[in-house]
C-alpha cells in the first residue's frame, strides 16, 4: 500500500454571519496517497476553495483534523504549520496573484526572498536565482524572465504562478481552479504541465474544479456537493 501523505478526518467549517452560522463543510474525510493526482469536483459554492484552504493549512477547520505526513497539523503550533507551508506546500489559484510591478523572475524569486533572512540573501541569491530560472525554463517561460505580468498571456501568467509555487520543491501542490480563467486550449496546456509534474517528479497534486472535463484528467475524482463528499456513490 502506498504511503498516505495527506488526510482529512471529519472536517467541518463554519462561517459566522453575525449570529447565524453558515456550515460550509460537513463531515469531510479523505486520504491522499503520495504521488496521486486527486481532483475534487463540485459546483460553484459547494465548498471547494474552503476545503483546499483547510488541506493546505491556510485556514483552520471548525471541527476535525488534517493529518500531513502523519502529523496532526492543527494540534501543532502555528509556526510549525507556517514552516510546513513554506517548505512542503505550493498553491496555485485561478487568478494567479502575481505582483504587477515585479518581473517574471522576481515574482518567482519572491517566496525565497521572504523565507531567507536579509543578511543571508546576498550569498543565497545566486543559487535561488539559478533554481528560479531552471523552474521557469522547465515550464517554458525561460524566454520571458524580464517581462511584467501584464505583458503575458493568461496561460503564461499561470505558468509563472506555477513556477512560484514550485521553486521551493513542495511535496504537495494545491490548485484551485487553475484553468478557470483560461480558454480550453490554454487550460489543456496547463493541465498537461500539472500531469507532467505529477508523472515525472511524483509531485502530489490536489486540484479543485467545477469542470468535469478538467477533472477527468486526474487519477481520482471525488465529488463535493453542499459541503459533503459523495464517496464512491
Ligand atoms: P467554491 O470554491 O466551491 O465555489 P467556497 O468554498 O468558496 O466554494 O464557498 C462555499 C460557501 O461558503 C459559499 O456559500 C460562500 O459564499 C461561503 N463562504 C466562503 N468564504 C466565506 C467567508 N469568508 N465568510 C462567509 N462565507 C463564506
Ligand atoms: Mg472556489
Amino acid at each position: 500500500m502506498s504511503e498516505i501523505i495527506l488526510e482529512a478526518r471529519d472536517l467541518a467549517k463554519d462561517y459566522w454571519m453575525g449570529p447565524s452560522r453558515l456550515r460550509v463543510l460537513q463531515g469531510v474525510s479523505l486520504s491522499v496517497p503520495r504521488s496521486e493526482f486527486l481532483c475534487i469536483l463540485g459546483p460553484s459554492g459547494s465548498g471547494k476553495s474552503t476545503l483546499l484552504h483547510l488541506l493546505g493549512l491556510l485556514d483552520r477547520p471548525s471541527v476535525g483534523r488534517v493529518i500531513f505526513e502523519g502529523e496532526d497539523a492543527f494540534a501543532q503550533p502555528k509556526r510549525w504549520r507556517d514552516r510546513l507551508r513554506n517548505q512542503a506546500i505550493g498553491f496555485v489559484f485561478q487568478f494567479y496573484y502575481l505582483m504587477p510591478d515585479l518581473t517574471v523572475l522576481e515574482n518567482t524569486l519572491l517566496p525565497a526572498m521572504i523565507r531567507t533572512p536579509l543578511i543571508r540573501w546576498p550569498l543565497a541569491r545566486r543559487a535561488h536565482r539559478q533554481r528560479a530560472v531552471q523552474v521557469l525554463e522547465d515550464l517554458g517561460m525561460g524566454h520571458r524572465l524580464q517581462h511584467l505580468p501584464r505583458e503575458l498571456s493568461g496561460g503564461e501568467r499561470q505558468r509563472v504562478a506555477m513556477a512560484r509555487a514550485l521553486v521551493h520543491e513542495p511535496r504537495v501542490l494545491f490548485a484551485d481552479e487553475p484553468t478557470g480563467n483560461l480558454d480550453s486550449v490554454t487550460g489543456g496546456e496547463i493541465m498537461r504541465v500539472l500531469q507532467g509534474l505529477n508523472r515525472k517528479q511524483g509531485l502530489t497534486v490536489v486540484m479543485v474544479t467545477h469542470d468535469e472535463r478538467v477533472a477527468a484528467q486526474a487519477h481520482r475524482v471525488l465529488h463535493l456537493a453542499d459541503g459533503r463528499l459523495l464517496h464512491d456513490a
